[in-house]
């Protein structure tokens, strides 16, 4: 993020479109909008280096928002996207920056929901169409999906509908589409198939990679939580209660957020305020100042009215939401190890966002060190402790002689022996923070933990699937990504829940979860994979085993393929990609 950062009003967008943003709390353009939104203004083609987190989704929706012509009824921007959710999100994006344009229309089309369904969507011509391709694909072959008035269309997420088999998909819709059409395509790695695509559809694309400093902070210690169990609100009490700080201050996306987390907190007793662009600039001067003369302990701010703020007394930024960037990062956690001091900064990073953790600890060389949550005894030993000085403090500074007496009279009153009664007065003197905490809830089955930590796959047990048998194999070119494509959209499975996969010659099988429903088999049996229905059946009395590994050394030239003892072809086994 640079010092001198555009405004949205500087990007010459509709203000119907500037009105949504600015009631959505967006106060500057992140990086890779302030960069993708004037080239695709203009027209150009634009190749986008990021991932979500970065506010990639504005960064296409509003300049091609600008470009529809409500008039027509025929679908103007295409939208692929690999998974229904990432569908649905970005059409409900789109939506939300259009609420004050009447008229508009988006429709998200997605494999799993009925085709009588979204046909009536369709026939009400949106402007904008957001889908996964199998389902683009076969509204394309079935004519119900027109594209011939086609503007612009947005691969997200590009290298995802490669790892989950959809590229030849996405190349055979694009080659559908009008061809003077504007192409945006955003990824957060290049492999050589995307860059081929980039090559074969597009014209001349502006690549768009926001660089990131390397600076050095060797006085923060640097931590993160992976959000899970625990919403953020709660992790946030849990560390606020159990760090010894003394000024914190904490960074959230939206002002929206600032205030929303401002008041949370306030209710909760901590002297916080909010510190955002919406504030004139003495009030924030003002919260500033509070600050610094520690009559409040918590500000809440955005990147923008944060910055060069410098407080020495700040000892903790807590990144509530993740920046966008390294450097709003670097810029964020800058705020604290002031004067020479030492400092410290926590983030908060929810699952999906890990690999903005992993880019953000590449750019500054870095680790940013895994913490666990503070524990319910912890934060229970934490609040005695305090209640306990406040006694002592109350004791030592006040004269309590006319207490004492009432104390005599209540017990008196209540006939409640002094214990009881002191019992009593704790339980009203605890307000908002029990001094009992109730207990911890159990953790998680391993396997959830698992797959949490890891990010990738979660280790499945076995036991839990069955075998199922589909009528497409190697002889129809089906390749194992095909299959777990196919049923994760379709059957909205997630494809850490598939076990092994086994390709032969005209049919292959598929481990998936006992119990699978009636309707989620007969929906699958409408989904086409290589072109051709999918006809699956349980194969009963099978039982599912993990894929075999080969030992060490095994002679290579046999085993892949080959003969079994009747001559016939022995199946491959094919190991799925993470
Ligand atoms: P995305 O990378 O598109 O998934 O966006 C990540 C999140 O950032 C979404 O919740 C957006 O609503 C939010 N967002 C996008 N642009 C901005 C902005 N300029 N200011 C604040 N929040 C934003």
């Amino acid at each position: 993020m640079s010092d001198t950062p555009v405004a949205f009003s500087d990007l010459n967008l509709p203000s119907t479109v500037l009105k949504s943003i600015t009631e959505l709390g967006y106060e500057t353009p992140s990086p890779i909008q302030a960069a993708c939104i004037p080239l695709l203004q203009e027209g150009v083609d634009v190749l986008g280096m990021a991932q979500t987190g970065t506010g990639k989704t504005a960064a296409f929706a509003l300049p091609l928002l600008s470009r529809i012509d409500l008039k027509s009824n025929k679908p103007q921007v295409l939208v692929l996207a690999p998974t229904r959710e990432l569908a649905v999100q970005v059409a409900e994006a789109f939506q939300a920056y259009a609420r004050h344009i009447p008229g508009f229309h988006v429709l998200p089309i997605y494999g799993g929901q009925s085709y009588s369904l979204q046909l009536k969507q369709l026939r009400r011509g949106p402007h904008v169409v957001v889908g996964t391709p199998g389902r683009v694909m076969d509204h394309l072959d079935r004519g119900t999906l027109k594209l011939d008035e086609l503007k612009a269309m947005v691969l997200d997420e590009a290298d995802e509908m490669l790892r989950m088999g959809f590229i030849d998909d996405v190349e055979t819709i694009m080659a559908k589409t009008p061809a003077e059409r504007q192409t945006a395509l955003f990824s957060a790695t290049m492999p050589e198939q995307i860059r081929r695509i980039t090559k074969r559809y597009m014209r001349d694309p502006q690549e768009v990679k926001i660089a990131s400093k390397t600076t050095t902070m060797e006085n923060i210690e640097q931590k993160c939580w992976i959000v899970s169990g625990v919403n953020k609100l709660d992790a946030l009490v849990r560390i606020l209660e159990t760090e010894d700080t003394d000024g914190i201050i904490i960074f959230a996306r939206t002002k929206t957020a600032t205030t929303e987390l401002a008041e949370k907190l306030e209710a909760r007793g901590y002297a916080a305020a909010a510190l955002n662009g919406d504030m004139n600039q003495q009030l924030r001067e003002r919260t500033v100042q509070r600050l610094k003369d520690a009559k409040l302990d918590i500000l809440i701010a955005t990147d923008v009215a944060a910055r060069g703020l410098d407080v020495e007394r700040i000892s903790l930024v807590i990144n509530y939401d993740i920046p966008y960037d390294t450097e709003a990062y670097v810029h964020r956690i800058g705020r604290t190890g002031r004067a020479g001091r030492s400092g410290k900064a926590i983030l908060f990073v929810a699952p999906r966002e890990r690999r903005l953790l992993k880019q953000i600890e590449r750019a500054t060389r870095q680790p940013i060190t895994q913490m666990d949550l503070p524990s319910r005894d912890l934060v229970q030993n934490k609040r005695l402790e305090s209640f306990r000085e406040q006694i002592t403090s109350i004791f030592n500074d006040e004269d309590m002689t006319a207490y004492r007496e009432l104390v005599d009279q209540l017990a008196v009153d209540t006939e409640l022996e002094t214990l009881d009664l002191a019992s009593a007065l704790l339980f009203m003197a605890q307000k908002e923070k029990p001094l009992i905490l109730p207990p911890e809830p159990e953790p998680r089955p391993r396997r959830d933990r698992d797959s949490e930590r890891d990010g990738k796959r979660e280790r499945i047990n076995y036991a839990d699937l069955d075998v199922y048998r589909i009528e497409v194999g190697r002889s129809d070119g089906v390749q194992v990504k095909n299959i777990v494509g196919a049923i994760a959209n379709e059957a909205n499975i997630n494809s850490r829940h598939i076990g092994d996969i086994r390709l032969h010659d005209s049919y292959s099988t598929v481990q998936l979860p006992k119990g699978m429903p009636d309707e989620v088999l007969q929906h699958l049996k409408g989904v086409f994979i290589c072109r051709k229905k999918t006809e699956i059946t349980l194969m009963e009395g099978e039982v599912a085993h993990p894929p075999r590994r080969k030992p060490r050394g095994e002679f290579k030239g046999k085993g892949r393929g080959g003969n079994d003892r009747n001559g016939n072809r022995k199946p491959r086994r094919d190991r799925r990609e993470g």
